[in-house]
């Protein structure tokens, strides 16, 4: 037996459990699977992908998570890493314009992805292209640094490949500055200053908030481009669920795990819905939130430390709707709505609509000649049930801002509707409050030192959106070649 061989016995005898198959939960199973670790998968939903999941009703597809990826690199990380080509498994398309922004006065501006359109778009709106570059260079810095440490590298260890210069050159005054007075400092037009104070609310924060280091957000959005996946989303959750069972990650669904066992400060197993699991390795893929009575240990959280949630209406029209794959209508008051979201913590009066119209790029995900619109406003992470007068007051206030860009959605037009509020968020997803991204970006503290991918118990780690390094699609996959480096490390 040569020695990786032998290196691949030994693991086997390390039974992994990874709790929750989100996104996070899954990239770990598989890395961990691929090094010879006999790993299981236990989900509490009957379908895997956490966040990342699927309404299909009357010919039309929703994804009820993420519309968006950006970095698509850190997904063919993912495919090399467990010999597999992406190209085999997906097809990713990218996005221009990347999104069409509508504002209050009826003018728009498309975001668009190829530097010579949009020079054209921001000298139509009458910004200089010269702050544009001047966002590019401050994000290109933060992302260049970042990527050497605190994306790639778990929190307390500093890489080694760390040159003087890379230190030099990263704008750390820009850095803790708030994020807010880093857009109104490197842009001069109102429209463009509120294209970019949006991007915070991408990890659930306020720009007032956030520190000057997101602008790393709408840097790599740029840089590494927008992309959909064919058939939606969820078509990537449906090709890794192939390669969990094709790598023998046994796949555990409809169960839930309540409690997880340890002896002599070290993990020995999880007690399940459906009875006890023995493991020597535990990776916690749900919401850090849920450690607490993991562990039998009373743990109270602040909701006001938590990232937004979002209210969804889904809707399959009888009609196509003239929108581009991406857009936003704008509130009219957006200081008003960020006070309503952030300080009085209740369901805009005036909300930002986001509405992803996916058959604007693949025609497959609604009946011919219809739309499958994917509405979303934020709304803050709550601890109360929405009611049904919440829930009707909500959905007027989105339809009436749709009419402000003449779409008007008649009764007769509505085949298909579904609403989720944040409620669905935490009881679907076991996450706080329905924040879509566990504890906001608020302060340097809470943007730098994410909850950590290793706990002090011995064989209990985390992957995932809301521990290091943070939510969204690829930073959460990061996330689990983080944890799977330092398994390797330990075992
Ligand atoms: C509406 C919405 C829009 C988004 N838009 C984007 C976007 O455009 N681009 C982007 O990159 N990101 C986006 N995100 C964020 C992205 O979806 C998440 O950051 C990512 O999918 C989170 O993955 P995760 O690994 O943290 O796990 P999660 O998706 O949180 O999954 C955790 C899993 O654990 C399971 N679980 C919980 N408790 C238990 C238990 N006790 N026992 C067993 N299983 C349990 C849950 O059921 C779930 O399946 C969006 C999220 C939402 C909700």
């Amino acid at each position: 037996m040569n020695g990786k061989a032998e290196n691949m016995a030994d693991k086997s005898n390390n039974n992994a459990v990874v709790i929750g198959a989100g996104l996070g939960g899954i990239s770990a199973a598989l890395r961990l699977s691929k090094i010879g670790y006999k790993v299981s998968i236990i989900e509490k939903n009957e379908s895997l992908g956490g966040k990342i999941t699927s309404f299909n009703s009357k010919g039309y597809k929703f994804d009820r998570g993420p519309s968006l990826i950006t970095l698509p690199k850190h997904f063919e990380e993912l495919f090399n890493d467990i010999d597999e080509n992406i190209n085999e498994h997906i097809e990713l398309i990218k996005i221009n314009p990347m999104c069409r922004y509508f504002f209050d006065d009826g003018s728009k501006i498309d975001y668009f992805s190829s530097l010579d359109l949009m020079k054209k778009e921001l000298d139509r709106v009458g910004e200089d292209f010269e702050n544009f570059y001047n966002f590019l260079s401050i994000g290109s810095k933060i992302y260049e640094l970042s990527e050497k440490t605190f994306l790639n590298f778990h929190m307390g260890k500093f890489p080694s490949n760390i040159k003087f210069n890379d230190l030099l050159k990263f704008p750390y005054l820009s850095s803790v500055m708030s994020y807010q007075s880093l857009v109104n400092k490197t842009f001069s037009t109102n429209k463009i200053k509120q294209i970019f104070e949006r991007y915070p609310t991408y990890v659930g924060s306020a720009p007032s908030s956030t520190p000057g280091m997101f602008f790393i957000i709408p840097y790599i959005e740029y840089a590494f481009g927008s992309w959909y996946i064919k058939g939606g989303i969820y078509e990537l959750i449906k090709s890794l669920e192939k390669l969990l069972i094709k790598n023998n990650v046994k796949i555990i669904k409809n169960c839930t795990v309540e409690k997880i066992q340890a002896s002599n400060n070290e993990v020995n197993g999880v007690e399940t819905s459906k009875g006890h699991m023995p493991a020597k390795i535990i990776i916690n893929n749900t919401d850090v939130s849920n450690l607490g009575r993991f562990k039998n240990k009373s743990d109270k959280q602040d909701i006001n430390s938590y990232s937004l949630s979002g209210f969804v209406i889904m809707l399959g029209l009888k009609k196509k709707i003239n929108l581009k794959h991406h857009n936003i209508i704008f509130s009219s008051n957006y200081k008003k709505e960020f006070d309503d979201l952030f300080k009085r913590k209740k369901f805009p009066d005036d909300p930002t609509i986001y509405v992803c119209n996916a058959t604007a790029t693949d025609k497959s995900v609604a009946p011919k000649n219809c739309s499958n619109l994917f509405i979303m406003a934020n709304s803050p992470a709550t601890n109360s049930t929405w009611t049904n007068h919440e829930i009707e007051s909500a959905r007027k206030k989105i339809f009436k801002n749709l009419q402000k860009i003449y779409i008007n959605i008649e009764k007769s037009a509505i085949e298909v509707e579904k609403i989720q509020t944040p409620n669905y968020f935490m009881n679907q997803h076991n996450s706080y409050g329905g924040s879509l991204y566990g504890k906001n970006s608020h302060g340097i503290k809470n943007s730098f030192f994410r909850h950590p991918n290793k706990e002090k118990i011995k064989g209990l780690y985390n992957v995932g959106g809301t521990s290091h390094p943070g939510g969204g699609t690829p930073t959460v996959i990061k996330s689990s070649k983080i944890t799977i480096n330092m398994i390797k490390n330990d075992y």
